[in-house]
């Protein structure tokens, strides 16, 4: 077992002012796989302290020394992928040579790198008035946290960014997800970066997470997680008026018209269960035209299937347990609550999968039939069940995919690129998919509606973490 109990402030490890343990458990096998602490005020204090004293130097760092911390940190960052990627498999579950490939994906800081480079931190408001100058600087130090579902990931788009905006800040990573962080905190410290630039306390939601979200000497809280925790911290943060920006939950509609890709619902189901359903722009909600509708139900239960779950240790392209518990039994509780309320259940439905008598795991599972005011058409589910909904016109398929408090990915799947084009203008969300084209290195990720308010990668997210400064009467001469 892995005894991680230290925290990593001004550039050193250091011991928890009060010990309070914390066991981190292996989803796969329900055993405890580390120890870490659980911070107290004293300790988010320290880091808030020493971010606090490495901005008056790092806040006016300038490009070329962020631009060379961002480029150390993703060479030291690529030679120890592999561990990370094994890190997060072990504390959150997801398969081995999908951990290392995709949640270990360093591509984050290259992005960054390219974003950063690209920025010009003085600019004209315009040629007429050469005189009027913005000038983008740090929003201060910020505090960060971050969820368990792609933890290492989470903590590139906030972190990465916050470097080259000349940010310092102090990380909370999920307390679920704790060990991924740890080995970021090691890769910082090999990369050189100056001490207070980067801090790492552990805690929980109730502890470090509220120190941080009402602390008077944080400038801003970027966070990642879910509206109920957003809430809250949006709250708490109102009383010193700190900027927050905030990375929510989703419920994903995927519009799949009678004209797709005769393969789109197999590759929606693909799609909503990579990362055992753990991701915020899953597609959970698969809404498909009359035409297509017996045929999508079929291959989507087909694909359900077919779809192997197994231990997050073994190599191969299953998928592996949920991250906890509680997360087990909410789904368990909701795959129940879709078949009281009377939606069909095609694929899954309650219990393990055969062969699996404990870790975290769920049976792959459709709900076909489904309709908007049933609760798994509304609520964020979080594991491998996806409801069907059926719909007759564009106008319907519209409207249904904005019923929702959320708004973070919609998808379309359409060969009539004017239908597509019309559709995605009408979407109430932050980011749409058309026919399964992947995003773009750098692309603004974030919401709209509970969804929350922050663009992440690229130039966006590092405006996040920048303030303008206008200013008159520059003259350069
Ligand atoms: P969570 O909200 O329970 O926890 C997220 C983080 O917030 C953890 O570090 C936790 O300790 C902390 N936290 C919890 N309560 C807090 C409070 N009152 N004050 C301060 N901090 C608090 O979420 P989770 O279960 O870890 O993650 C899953 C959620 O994250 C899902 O809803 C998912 O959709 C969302 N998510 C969103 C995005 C996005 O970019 N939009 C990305 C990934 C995950």
């Amino acid at each position: 077992m892995l005894e991680k109990r230290e925290f990593y402030i001004d550039g050193a490890w250091v011991s928890p002012k009060a010990a309070r343990d914390f066991q981190v458990v292996n989803p796969s096998t329900e055993e405890v796989c580390a120890v870490i602490s659980l911070g107290g005020q004293a300790d988010t204090d320290a880091a808030v302290t020493a971010a606090n004293r490495a901005f008056t130097s790092w806040g006016h760092s300038s490009k070329a020394e962020r631009l060379e911390a961002l480029e150390t940190l993703l060479s030291v960052y690529t030679a120890r992928q592999d561990e990370m990627g094994a890190a997060i498999s072990m504390e959150m579950g997801a398969p081995i040579d999908m951990a290392i490939s995709s949640q270990a994906d360093p591509g984050v800081i290259s992005s960054t790198i390219a974003a950063l480079t690209a920025l010009e931190f003085d600019q004209m408001l315009s040629a007429d008035d050469p005189d009027d100058r913005l000038l983008y600087e740090p929003v201060g130090v910020a505090g960060l946290i971050t969820p368990w579902n792609w933890p290492n990931n989470q903590v590139l788009l906030k972190v990465a960014p916050a470097i080259a905006a000349g940010c310092t800040m102090v990380l909370k990573p999920s307390e679920y997800a704790p060990l991924s962080a740890i080995i970021f905190a090691e890769l910082i410290h090999e990369a050189g970066l100056p001490a207070g630039v980067f801090n790492l306390v552990n805690g929980d939601g109730p502890g470090v997470g509220s120190q941080m979200s009402a602390h008077p000497d944080l400038d801003m809280i970027s966070f990642t997680g879910s509206t109920r925790a957003g809430i809250l911290i949006s709250k708490s943060a109102a009383d010193t008026i700190k900027r927050v920006g905030l990375e929510l939950g989703g419920k994903g509609a995927n519009i799949i018209f009678d004209d797709a890709d005769p393969k789109a619902a197999a590759r929606g189901v693909f799609k909503c269960f990579n990362n055992t359903g753990q991701s915020c722009n899953a597609p959970t909600r698969m809404m498909v035209q009359r035409g297509r509708y017996d045929d999508a139900v079929q291959q989507a239960a087909e694909a359900a299937d077919k779809m192997q779950v197994d231990l997050a240790s073994k190599p191969g392209r299953h998928i592996g347990p949920v991250v906890s518990n509680i997360q087990y039994e909410k789904i368990q509780a909701l795959i129940q609550t879709g078949i009281d309320e009377g939606a069909r259940l095609v694929a899954g439905g309650t219990g393990r999968p055969e062969g699996h008598n404990r870790g975290y795991f769920i049976r792959p599972t459709v709900f076909a039939d489904v309709t908007p005011e049933m609760t798994i058409a509304k609520q964020e589910i979080f594991g491998p069940v996806l409801s069907i909904l059926p719909f007759e016109t564009e106008e319907q398929a519209v409207q249904m995919a904005n019923d929702t408090v959320y708004g973070l990915t919609n998808y379309v799947q359409t060969n009539d690129r004017a239908q597509a084009r019309r559709v995605t203008r009408q979407l109430r969300s932050g980011m749409v998919e058309i026919n399964y084209n992947g995003r773009g290195a750098g692309a603004p990720f974030g919401g709209y509606g509970q969804s929350g308010n922050g663009r992440e990668g690229g130039a966006w997210g590092i405006h996040e973490f920048l303030e303008v400064k206008s200013v008159s009467g520059w003259s350069d001469d």
